[in-house]
């Protein structure tokens, strides 16, 4: 077991982690992140392989109206592109019709995607503090206890004392999760144990091809079907227009299901739409988010689409300004979204800056 002492222990190297020791990282503090997983970015997966568009598993498409994010990509030089959605999109209603091509209005509100995928900016956030922020990989943290004027971060191999801690993980993760001395108080564990956790319970399905054949007729990559078990697909081919898939979401309920039987049920579906040249992908890929342990835990009860995100008891800052509970979820705009990470972030620097060390 370590004994380590730094000023601020960050818990979880996600965009909200790592965007908060990038605008901490000319300040005086000495700060230190500790990340369950094995890889950095959280919610944030892109898988990256020689020859094939990043494809996205967590966070993919953001608006200009995220400017907290825009911001930061606009600071750090990352370019954005239109998610391309074609002039027309497959649309099955009910199961009892066939499928329809409908054609898509004018969007003057478009979806981008990050250049290189969304890792991209996890990996740009990472560079840029690998010099004044370590990052502590596989080290899930336990329990954080309140010592006197110190907080006291355990890991099963690490002790960290710090002047003050910033949890990122999603609140409900953190309450079921970490162990708390003294407890929370009860009005904010009942309003943690009903946040919902944004895409907590989500699978995304990615298809690679070697052609974009779903461009071709009048068709394209856009899906809309209430039939499933694919809601919604789109185009994913990569910012150069060079490497070409499909990539969705797939109905929250097959988790239960193999890889094997998730893959042919979407391959059935496909083949509605686009005929046999389905089957020929290159790769296929999947997340089952809700198999992701530091992410997701199972409710308690029903939890509805971003109950309670944004809720102000989770902007307090704990312990007498010792300790503060970020993440995404927890932000007065966007929360639950990339540009609430950033926000997050940016409202705990405001209040790190403003109540100093102890
Ligand atoms: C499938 C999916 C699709 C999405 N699509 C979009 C989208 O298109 N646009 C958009 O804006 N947003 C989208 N989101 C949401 C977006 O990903 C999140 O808002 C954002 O990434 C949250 O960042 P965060 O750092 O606050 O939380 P997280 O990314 O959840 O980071 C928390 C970090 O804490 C770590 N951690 C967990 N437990 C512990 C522990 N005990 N000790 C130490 N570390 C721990 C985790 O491993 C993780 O790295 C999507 C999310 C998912 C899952």
């Amino acid at each position: 077991m370590t004994n380590e002492k730094c000023d601020i222990t960050i818990i979880g190297a996600g965009l909200t982690g790592l965007a908060l020791a990038y605008f901490l990282k000319d300040s005086d503090y000495d700060i230190q992140i500790l990340e369950a997983r094995s890889r950095i970015g959280g919610r944030i997966h892109t898988l990256m392989r020689e020859g094939f568009t990043p494809m996205e598993m967590g966070a993919t498409w953001l608006g200009k109206k995220h400017t907290a994010l825009t911001g930061l990509l606009d600071e750090l030089q990352l370019e954005i592109f239109e998610q391309r959605m074609g002039d027309t999109a497959v649309y099955e209603p009910i199961s009892t019709s066939p499928p329809q091509i409908v054609q898509l209005p004018p969007n003057d509100q478009p979806s981008y995607r990050i250049k290189g995928g969304s890792g991209a900016l996890i990996q740009r956030l990472a560079d840029e503090i690998k010099d004044s922020c370590p990052i502590h990989m596989e080290q899930p943290v336990t329990a954080i206890e309140e010592v006197g004027e110190e907080m006291l971060v355990r890991t099963n191999t690490r002790e960290i004392r710090c002047s003050k801690v910033v949890s990122t993980l999603p609140p409900y993760l953190l309450l079921k999760t970490i162990q708390f001395s003294p407890e929370l108080p009860p009005k904010i564990e009942e309003i943690m144990t009903q946040t919902h956790t944004w895409m907590g319970d989500s699978i995304k399905v990615g298809l690679h091809y070697r052609e974009p054949f779903w461009r071709s007729g009048n068709l394209s990559g856009t899906i809309f079907s209430n039939v499933g078990p694919i809601p919604e697909m789109y185009d994913h081919a990569d910012f150069e227009d060079k490497q070409f898939a499909l990539k969705g979401f797939l109905n929250g309920v097959y988790h239960t299901v193999s890889k094997a039987e998730r893959l042919e049920m979407i391959l059935r579906q496909l083949r509605k739409y686009y005929g046999n040249q389905v089957n020929d992908f290159l790769e296929y890929e999947e997340a089952v988010w809700c198999n992701e342990p530091f992410t997701f835990v199972p409710y308690e009860s029903h939890i509805l689409p971003h109950q309670n995100n944004g809720h102000p008891v989770l902007r307090k800052p704990f312990c007498n300004g010792k300790l503060f509970i970020g993440g995404s979820e927890t932000a007065e705009q966007f929360p639950g979204y990339m540009d609430g990470a950033v926000r997050s972030a940016r409202y705990v620097l405001g209040e790190v800056k403003s109540l100093g060390m102890s």
